[in-house]
């Protein structure tokens, strides 16, 4: 592949952002990769791995000459970045986000950018629940979905351009209105982890009382959440606090859903319960045939002795 921008600009080189600077140097489409982080610590780690070119503490020296910018802080920072960097950005440039919620993203950010600057969110459907420089991986966003919400009367020609950007990193791209994309995010995503934040907890809670058993028995389901449930506190206090609305719609339908599986439960429906999993397992069925999981069992995990 062939160099998209003579340089970009990530503000946030933890796990998605690191990421997008390795994919792009296998992919060769950056000439000059450079990384914004707020504590000295991360600037030293992040040099330690070696993905950017330059590194540094201030953001709008970071942004100089960039043709691509990348948010890739926690969401709320987003609002006083774009604030610090408005004056500095390049004309021509395009502005973009890697953050897990859109409507918010627009609302704070928006008013910041300049005129003959292209503002255009974006989210990778790409993470794991690692974070920090040393937690990317060339080829976390290889067959995953990137959505791309630009405000209405968006420029086409930056939108087309910053699509083939994430396909150059391995992407699928799809374009969506933003609240579309909030209202979708929060069911796939933000719900189920404040369901495996919460399942976790109640756990923890109960542990005085079981001694250990938790843990030991975990193999059993739970463990499964505490993956999700280990993901960065800060990004997901922002997700929730940016997303309320769909967020709170979800969990509405959500306890709707549980009475529901709790009335089947106390009266012994047998029949209700089975054509409920029934429905719920064809689901896990097509999204391994969209290839956006293994079908292998218990997660491709290799067996331990001890289970
Ligand atoms: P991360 O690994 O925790 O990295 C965050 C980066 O932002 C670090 O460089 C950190 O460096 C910097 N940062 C943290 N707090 C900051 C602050 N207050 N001001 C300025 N910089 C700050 O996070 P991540 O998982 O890459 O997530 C980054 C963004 O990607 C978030 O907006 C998130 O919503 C989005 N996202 C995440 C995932 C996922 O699965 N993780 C998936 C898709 C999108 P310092 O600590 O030195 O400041």
């Amino acid at each position: 592949m062939s160099e998209m921008f003579s340089k970009v600009a990530i503000l946030g080189v933890g796990l998605i952002g690191s990421s997008m600077a390795h994919a792009m140097r296998r992919g060769g489409l950056a000439g000059h990769i450079a990384g914004y982080a707020r504590r000295a610590e991360t600037l030293e780690r992040a040099r330690a791995v070696g993905f950017a070119d330059s590194l540094h503490g201030d953001a709008s020296a970071c942004v100089k000459d960039a043709e691509l910018v990348v948010l890739a802080t926690p969401v709320g920072t987003f609002a006083s970045l774009a604030e610090e960097i408005a004056p500095f950005l390049k004309q021509g440039a395009i502005l973009t986000d890697v953050g897990s919620v859109k409507g918010a993203v627009i609302r704070d950010v928006g008013p910041f950018v300049p005129e003959g600057v292209h503002f255009i969110p974006a989210h990778p459907i790409a993470g794991t629940e690692q974070s920090g420089p040393e937690a990317g991986f060339p080829e976390l966003f290889d067959g995953r979905w990137c959505i791309l919400t630009p405000p209405p009367g968006a420029n086409s020609e930056a939108v087309e351009k910053l699509k083939s950007f994430w396909q150059a990193l391995g992407s699928q791209v799809e374009v969506m209105e933003a609240r579309r994309h909030d209202l979708v995010l929060a069911i796939t995503s933000h719900v189920p982890h404040l369901i495996a934040y919460n399942i976790v907890g109640t756990a923890d809670d109960l542990e005085t009382v079981t001694e250990n058993e938790v843990i030991k028995f975990s193999a059993g389901g739970f463990r499964d959440f505490t993956r999700i449930a280990a993901s960065d506190p800060t990004m997901w206090r922002d997700v929730f606090l940016n997303n309320r609305d769909a967020v709170l719609e979800i969990l509405g339908r959500f306890e709707e859903d549980l009475s529901i599986l709790k009335r089947a439960i106390r009266w012994s429906d047998g029949e209700a319960l089975f054509k409920f999993f029934t429905r719920t397992r064809a689901i896990r069925r097509g999204i391994i045939d969209a290839g956006q999981d293994t079908a292998a069992p218990n997660f491709g995990r290799t067996p331990k002795k001890d289970q």
